[in-house]
């Protein structure tokens, strides 16, 4: 069996290690909207999707790396019963 490498940062794969080791010195998760550096961080990892046929859009995958501190800022945009929704579910910690 073939040994693979992986990126401890952003999990891709490596068939060499010292190829490996390279992209992983360089290796960082910025959060999509401030830019901080999150490798070493807790982050909110927004799956993949497709948008609807006929979305602006439309045909993107959309997927995103957030701080903590962007996705409650954008919570907070959101209309009072979207926050009112996602203050009272049941896994509450964001403030
Ligand atoms: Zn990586
Ligand atoms: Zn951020």
């Amino acid at each position: 069996m073939r040994q693979v490498w992986e990126c401890e940062v952003c999990g891709e794969k490596f068939s060499d290690k010292d190829k490996c080791l390279e992209h992983e010195k360089n290796c960082k998760i910025l959060c999509d909207k401030c830019g901080k550096d999150i490798s070493k961080i807790n982050f909110h990892h927004i799956k993949p999707f497709l948008p609807f046929y006929g979305s602006k859009l439309d045909g993107r995958v959309v997927e995103l790396n957030l701080c903590d501190e962007c996705l409650c800022s954008i919570i907070n945009k959101l209309t009072d019963t979207a926050k009112e929704r996602i203050e009272f579910s049941e896994a509450n910690y964001c403030n």
